[in-house]
């Protein structure tokens, strides 16, 4: 099989010159890569292209096709072992490379150039949890908070530098923060563009460095603030404070700090919504005959709580059934938004009675109540037909007790 004419693939004279070859290697790669050509036969074209500046960019394989030979024939190698370093062609974009920097490195074209970094940045945000209880969450609460951050170094009052020496230019990029080295290839010249590593990248030396914080600017520290929590807050809620996070490296201006919410179980009381809940075992005798009930509210908890709110009065009335939930109004938990008409609503405190059936009776206590079940005519079991009530107060239980 004789060589594809290489000439005519790159579209040069048989005379052409190295720099002429090379320029119509570059316009024909551009061209007909798979990654911006259309044609469907993009990847063919692109292999022969490279084929032909292969054999027209080394002189050896120029003179033996120049002669009538196969330079890519048997012994004359791999069309790709030459390639450097790319693990061959058409696979640049899979591979996760821009083409256009890739071309422009290849070709030694210009390298964008990012200019030096500013030692001076913006603190990043921070999240802090805190735990809080049922109380605190429900009626609100100023809460000292611990945390680690930075702050602006006390020594060098953020400049990095002793006695406030202004940085200096860096001698080894000077001043641009990075350093372009230059690689030949068969392609032409590689340039690859690199943070300076005497500066790392900011341009600038300080000549003496602080002590305290190496020239940052900044020191770790823990700090604790008194942040304010409103009520009516739930777990997963977070509060944003501006400007309360990090001090940037060089002092840069602060983040923003925020606090996540966890809100303790509570041994009584459990949040559904804006209503709190809470359920009573009610021996099967009071549930008869009703009875009357105070009860100590979330609220009475707090230091602060007025004598009036710290207990609740219920009146059960007789024949109470289990699974009967009463609500006292507003005694539950404050809504975080204001109504319509600009107030803020408050939720319920719901109260579920289970009525407990009395267990291990004494011969006489069983003998009373086998003669009240007669004197009453009370029958024997009975089955219901499913009942929308019951079907709630099973659900109700239930989600009291799976808590
Ligand atoms: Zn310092
Ligand atoms: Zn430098």
């Amino acid at each position: 099989m004789s060589a594809p004419d290489y000439y005519s693939i790159l579209g040069v004279p048989r005379d052409a010159s190295a720099d002429q070859i090379k320029k119509a290697y570059r316009k024909m790669a551009m061209k007909v890569h798979p990654d911006v050509a259309t044609d469907p036969d993009a990847e063919e074209k692109f292999k022969q292209v490279n084929e032909a500046y292969e054999v027209l960019s080394d002189p050896n394989k120029r003179s033996i096709f120049d002669r009538g030979g196969d330079p890519m024939g048997p012994g004359g190698g791999d069309p790709f072992a030459n390639m450097g370093g790319f693990g061959g062609f058409g696979s640049f974009a899979s591979q996760g490379f821009d083409i256009g920097d890739l071309f422009g490195a290849m070709f030694g074209g210009a390298t964008t150039s990012r200019g030096p970094k500013s030692r001076v940045r913006r603190g990043q945000d921070q999240l802090i949890r805190t735990r809080l209880t049922l109380s605190e969450a429900v009626f609100g609460v100023t809460k000292p908070i611990k945390f680690d951050t930075h702050v602006v170094c006390n020594t060098c009052n953020g400049s990095g530098g002793v006695n406030n020496r202004e940085p200096v230019t860096c001698t080894q990029c000077h001043g641009r923060g990075e350093v372009i080295t230059t690689q030949r290839s068969i392609l032409g010249e590689i340039r690859t563009t690199q943070q300076c590593p005497n500066c790392q990248g900011f341009g600038n030396i300080i000549p003496e460095p602080c002590p305290d914080c190496s020239g940052q600017g900044r020191v770790p520290e823990q700090r604790t603030i008194n942040v304010k929590i409103p009520a009516g807050v739930d777990t997963g809620n977070r509060i944003h404070l501006q400007g309360q996070g990090e001090i940037g490296p060089g002092a840069g201006p602060a983040g923003d700090l925020y606090v996540e919410i966890q809100v303790a179980p509570h041994d009584v009381f459990r949040r559904d919504h804006d209503n709190l809940e809470m359920v009573i075992r009610l021996p099967m005798s009071l549930a008869a005959l009703g009875t009357e009930l105070d009860i100590d509210t979330l609220e009475s908890e707090l230091p602060s709580c007025p004598p009036e709110r710290q207990k609740v009065h219920m009146h059960v009335p007789a024949g109470t059934q289990s699974g009967t939930r009463l609500v006292v109004a507003d005694h539950g938990v404050p809504s975080l938004r204001a109504n319509r008409r600009g107030e803020t609503t408050r939720g319920d405190l719901g109260v579920t009675l289970l009525v407990q059936t009395p267990t291990k009776l004494d011969d006489e206590q069983r003998a009373l109540l086998a003669q009240f079940a007669q004197m009453r005519g009370e029958g024997g079991p009975e089955v219901l037909n499913k009942h929308p009530e019951e079907k709630g107060f099973f659900d109700r239980i239930r989600d009291v007790f799976s808590q």
